[in-house]
């Protein structure tokens, strides 16, 4: 009987990593998750097994690879994630995300994998054009884009000097939930827009709208969502392109769903898609939010032979349903 092949993911417990996994699974992968619970959750670990680890550990690391049979890639998620608390806290942003992914990187080449690395539009910063091509010059304004970048960076040399295959997917904004409401996205506190609108609409605090006078058509700040089925769908294309040696001849690809919506789309989205309003307030502009991220994916599209498929609306849905089913029994 064949071994099926063994994918390590890293932050395998978060909201990303744990869907993966799960689409890792069903696609005859054994996903082997990497977690060290610092806002994963242990209850998403489920029937998975799971090292219990610090990356920025570099023994403990290199061992986790060493014990684990059969790896033939690595998705590299682990990282700290939030925008505004990076500018708060950067020596902890670029201190773990920037340590992790080195020694992810040093123990994939030594281990012979390849390296799928999770990382995010932030690299880009406030860019000049829309939409934003893989090409626009990186220059992040947030310790979270630089620590993103640095990662890219570490990538890069061990793919120049230790032969190791990588490609960076650089993420727009993903939501929603997978598996028929199994899994998805549970923060504490949660500072994204659709976990927040949707919370507002369940009797939550009233949603903020950081800002109404960007210079974008309703003064809302515009941003890509991408539904976590298709961003997940976006891995598993690359991995399998990563693991056929020579296939990708690209460093990094933009993965959002190439279209634009403000706050106040999203809001009006909820309330129809909910069937109901969401109570809201206008609030100062949040530092460090650029006026508008929009992906272009035509690259992605060309090279993965991919395509998102589910709307704003799937993605509000979604989250819904997981947030008033298996979520709720999590808290
Ligand atoms: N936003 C908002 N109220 C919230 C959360 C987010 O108005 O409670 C806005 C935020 O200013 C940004 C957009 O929604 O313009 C998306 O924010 P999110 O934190 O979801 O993702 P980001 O783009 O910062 O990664």
């Amino acid at each position: 009987m064949s071994q099926k092949k063994t994918i390590l993911v890293t932050g395998g417990a978060g909201y990303i990593g744990r869907c993966t996994a799960y689409v890792l699974a069903q696609n005859g992968y054994q996903p082997v998750l990497i977690d060290n619970f610092s806002t994963g959750r242990r209850a998403m670990v489920g029937e998975l097994t799971c090292f219990d680890l610090d990356l920025t550990d570099r023994k403990s690391t290199l061992e986790a690879f060493r014990k684990s049979q059969d790896v033939v890639g690595v998705i590299h998620l682990a990282a700290k994630a939030l925008v505004g608390e990076s500018v708060e806290k950067p020596y902890e942003y670029l201190r773990n995300n920037f340590l992790s992914t080195l020694n992810v990187a040093e123990a994939a080449a030594m281990s012979g994998v390849c390296v799928l690395h999770s990382s995010s539009c932030a690299v880009y910063g406030v860019p000049e054009k829309l939409p934003i091509l893989e090409t626009t010059p990186r220059s992040p304004v947030s310790p979270y884009g630089a620590a993103k970048a640095m990662a890219e960076d570490v990538l890069a040399q061990f793919v120049r000097h230790k032969g190791l295959r990588a490609l960076n997917l650089r993420y727009f904004n993903p939501a929603g939930s997978m598996g028929n409401g199994q899994y998805g996205e549970l923060h504490e506190p949660e500072t994204h827009l659709i976990p927040n609108v949707v919370g507002a609409f369940l009797g939550g605090k009233p949603i903020r709208v950081f800002g109404s006078d960007f210079p974008t058509p309703d003064g809302t700040c515009v941003r890509d969502y991408i539904h976590i089925e298709d961003l997940v769908g976006a891995h598993l294309v690359a991995l399998e392109k990563l693991l056929a040696p020579g296939s990708l001849k690209v460093e990094s690809l933009n993965i959002g769903s190439g279209k634009g919506v403000s706050v106040k789309e999203v809001l009006e989205a909820a309330s129809s898609v909910l069937g109901g309003k969401v109570p809201h307030e206008m609030a100062p502009r949040r530092a460090g939010d650029p006026a508008e991220l929009v992906a272009d994916i035509a690259q992605a599209k060309a090279i993965l032979g991919w395509e998102p498929k589910k709307s704003l609306n799937d993605m509000i849905r979604d989250h819904h349903q997981w947030v008033t089913g298996r979520a709720k029994k999590l808290l």
